[in-house]
């Protein structure tokens, strides 16, 4: 194969608009095409929607897409699995789980949930309960068998859509916390799996609670060895802050756009005092906005590391303080709701609807993907390197933890 650089995957990239006219095909269709060439996340293995490109490539490739009309996939709407579910199992997943699980994904063919938080385990994850007891298995070290799972979990995120979930359960409550967790592929429509709606301030449950009743999970769909899925789960966390802060956005891409808008079409809302914040929140949003660009940039060479845990801070303060100056801006008007009908969306659109929905859905920001408090203490112990919290629960069992 020819060495991949910028002109291969541009001539790739033709040769696959050649083959499937975006006008004469299903954008499934394209979809899929796209995978098989390779062009999907280019950084991934060959065969796996990737070429062993470079990352930094990628847009090389969505740029001659874009151009040319062709579909995308919806990250609004498969967020967790491009996210988190899927450099997770491309890190930890045996070749048969890559190979069935990532071009459904990718494609948007199979939405994806996290089965992480729990009533008593949110912040502190790895205090976990949902217990997953093995039943069967043989070989030397008990492969095989299935998983039988019990337990609750909470604020699942588009479970209500999902066919897969990520989930992790204690397997071993005899070691501390950290240590008896394990990390499963669970299916949504396995019997046992009930999932029942969590309305929230906007008005719609874009969450739910899940009751995991007797779920039988197959040896087969666990990922990462018995024991580790707390460092499989780190995985996840990390991509899942470099996911919820870095979305890629043009300039007024995000909470800002809106709030800008209104701003030059109405001035009879104007005051001078909120022409400062406005331009004091413009740059700020604007720097964000870039240093997510480095971000990306820096991970086309590494993996994600503690930036973003600073940049989802970011993004969580500027979008409430972006959506409080709107909702200010626009006076009374600011105080009306545009729908309190109980939905279930299928996307969460931050930009596409008014203000008053922007400011209830932006108090989210802040607790969702790890809460601000969490995230600057891994910005102060991992970035600036200062003492870690005091922990006293590090070698005792979980079974012995006080609840
Ligand atoms: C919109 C939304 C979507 C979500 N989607 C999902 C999902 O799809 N899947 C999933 O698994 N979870 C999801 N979550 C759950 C989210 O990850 C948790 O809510 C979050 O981790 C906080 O946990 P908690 O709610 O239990 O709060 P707690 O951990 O109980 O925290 C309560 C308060 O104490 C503070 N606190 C806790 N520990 C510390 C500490 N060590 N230092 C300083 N302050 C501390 C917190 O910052 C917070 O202010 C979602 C949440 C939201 C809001």
């Amino acid at each position: 194969m020819n060495a991949i650089d910028a002109a291969e995957l541009r001539r790739r990239t033709r040769d696959l608009l050649a083959a499937h006219p975006p006008a004469d095909t299903e954008p499934a269709d394209f979809l899929k095409a796209r995978f098989d060439a390779g062009l999907a996340w280019v950084h991934f293995p060959a065969g796996l929607g990737g070429l062993d490109a470079p990352r930094s490539l990628q847009s090389v490739v969505d740029a001659e897409l874009a151009a040319s009309g062709a579909p995308d996939n919806d990250p609004r709407r498969i967020g967790i699995g491009l996210g988190m579910a899927a450099p997770t199992i491309l890190g930890f997943g045996t070749d048969e789980q890559k190979r069935r699980f990532l071009r459904p994904l990718w494609v948007g063919d199979e939405v994806w949930c996290q089965l992480f938080s729990e009533p008593g385990a949110g912040s502190d994850l790895a205090a976990l309960g949902t217990r997953a007891v093995r039943e069967g298995g043989s070989g030397a070290n008990g492969e095989g068998g299935d998983w039988i799972v019990n337990g609750q979990k909470v604020w699942t995120s588009s479970a209500h859509l999902a066919r897969w979930a990520i989930l992790i359960a204690r397997t071993d409550p005899a070691l501390p916390k950290h240590r008896g967790i394990t990390y499963f592929i669970c299916d949504m429509t396995a019997p046992g799996v009930d999932v029942r709606p969590l309305r929230q301030i906007t008005g719609e449950a874009e969450f739910n609670e899940v009751f995991l009743t007797d779920v039988r999970i197959p040896d087969a769909h666990r990922l990462g060895a018995v024991g580790d899925g707390w460092k499989v789960a780190r995985t996840t966390l990390m991509n899942e802050r470099v996911s919820i802060g870095g979305a890629r956005l043009p300039r007024e891409g995000g909470m800002i756009g809106p709030v800008s808008r209104t701003w030059r079409e109405r001035p009879e809302l104007r005051t001078h005092q909120l022409h400062q914040r406005l331009l004091a929140l413009w740059v700020e949003a604007e720097v964000a906005r870039l240093t997510g660009e480095r971000l990306r940039q820096q991970l086309a060479v590494g993996r994600p590391g503690p930036e973003g845990s600073g940049l989802k801070l970011s993004f969580a303060r500027l979008n409430q303080e972006i959506s409080g100056l709107e909702v200010e801006l626009l006076g009374d008007e600011g105080l009306l709701y545009d729908d309190w009908t109980m939905r279930r969306p299928e996307l969460v659109d931050f930009t596409g609807r008014e203000a008053g929905y922007r400011y209830l859905r932006s108090k989210g920001n802040s607790i969702e993907g790890g809460t601000s408090e969490v995230l600057l203490n891994i910005v102060a112990e991992r970035v600036l390197g200062l003492p870690a919290e005091p922990r006293d629960d590090k070698d005792v069992a979980w079974k012995d933890l006080a609840r």
